[in-house]
């Protein structure tokens, strides 16, 4: 962690279905692919920790060489607005958000217990995705419901993509060479799940993603926020089943379910260059749901100074953020061609006389995970 340097970055894919498979990346060396099946999260990390130390492809001698691991959490519910060393209590807290985030937490639980059976001594940390939105006012957080619902169910806006949302936002103080406390940024996470956030002073004060992840702007199957009556109209008159209704929602819409051609931005931005007309219809209601956003956000916040756009649409889709900041020039930001050409690497993409600036800033997760876990075992 002296030199924040990563050693080692490894990926699992397709765990329980066809074609598993564990790839590990190494600097220098070739890349390590194992193909075999992959039955369940507890075998991946088997596999993970195997690769880890293999004589030939791994980077350390033995699993005694790691002082701690540092786990990605999706939901970590009111209880926590930091990342905390896992014990007993933090593990059942973590199981307790199981409701809230039905498809995340369960694999982020046999994640940790998995890595605990195996490395007993070794401490671990949890670094909660809803974690950084925990300093949002009632007022950004309370659903318009009864209020019943948020006592008794905590039914209330979390927010996710916390980690990034935090670390592009401290990043941009740090590249403008600015106090975060004299900043309003908006911050625009845009990957497979997308979301913003509008960042005061160093605090999230308000986020689109909400009591999951599926609210908000429009995503790449997801649909964010939508007139709730149309689940109930499906329902009733069309006879789908809530089952039916939710994998619509968030397997189904968005850019997938306009477009009819895919998720993926690459393959709906080539599809509309060659005319079809749903897939550029998909592309401008994405525009018009973050461009609409931003504006919100910087009303939120009673002005903006910085906008960044980060994860794998905002840091290599040039047309993309371009599209999106078209209308919004009255804030006082002119967006310089050359400067936005670029992909993936930190760059001011605003000419350097505007008021607000615009930038690219790459997103890392993972280095924000390892700086609090070495924060928290210190
Ligand atoms: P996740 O949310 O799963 O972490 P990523 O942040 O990797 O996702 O973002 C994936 C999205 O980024 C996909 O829609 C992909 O098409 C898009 N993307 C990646 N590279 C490009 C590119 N060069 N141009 C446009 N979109 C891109």
């Amino acid at each position: 962690m002296s030199t924040e340097k990563s050693l080692v970055q490894g990926l699992v894919e397709r765990i329980g279905i066809e074609g598993s498979l564990l790839t590990q990346k190494v600097e220098g060396k070739e890349k390590y692919v194992i193909n075999e099946d992959i039955k369940n999260h507890k075998d991946a990390i088997k596999l993970v920790l195997d690769a880890l130390v293999d004589p030939n492809h791994g980077v350390i001698k033995s699993m005694d060489e790691i002082s701690a691991v540092g786990h990605r959490v999706v939901h970590g519910g009111e209880k926590y607005s930091d990342s905390i060393l896992i014990d007993e209590n933090v593990l059942q807290s973590i199981k307790d958000c199981i409701v809230l985030a039905p498809l995340h937490n369960p694999p982020n639980v046999i994640g940790i217990e998995a890595c605990m059976e195996l490395m007993p001594n070794t401490p671990m940390v949890a670094v909660f995705d809803t974690a950084f939105h925990q300093t949002m006012p009632k007022h950004a957080y309370i659903c318009p419901l009864p209020y019943e619902l948020y006592e008794k169910y905590g039914v209330r806006k979390y927010g996710f993509h916390g980690t990034s949302h935090k670390y592009v936002s401290y990043k941009l103080a740090e590249v403008m060479n600015k106090d975060i406390k004299d900043l309003k940024i908006i911050t625009c996470h845009l990957g497979n799940g997308c979301s913003l956030a509008a960042v005061k002073n160093g605090k999230s004060v308000d986020t689109s993603m909400g009591f999951t992840p599926l609210a908000g702007v429009m995503m790449g199957t997801r649909s964010g926020s939508i007139d709730p009556s149309v689940i109930s109209f499906l329902v009733e008159q069309h006879g789908y089943t809530i089952e039916q209704v939710d994998e619509l929602l968030n397997k189904k819409s968005g850019v997938l379910g306009i477009s009819g051609v895919s998720s993926d931005f690459r393959d709906v931005l080539a599809a509309s260059e060659e005319g079809n007309k749903r897939a550029t219809l998909a592309l401008e209601i994405f525009y018009y749901k973050v461009r609409t956003q931003i504006a919100a956000y910087a009303g939120a916040m009673g002005g903006v100074d910085a906008i960044v756009f980060t994860a794998g649409i905002g840091e290599n889709s040039s047309i993309t953020r371009k599209e999106i900041l078209k209308g919004l020039e009255f804030f006082g930001f002119t967006i310089n061609d050359e400067k936005n050409s670029i992909r993936g690497e930190i760059q001011e993409i605003s000419n350097e006389d505007s008021k607000v600036k615009v930038y690219v800033i790459p997103t890392n997760e993972e280095l924000m995970i390892a700086r609090d876990t070495a924060k928290l075992v210190k």
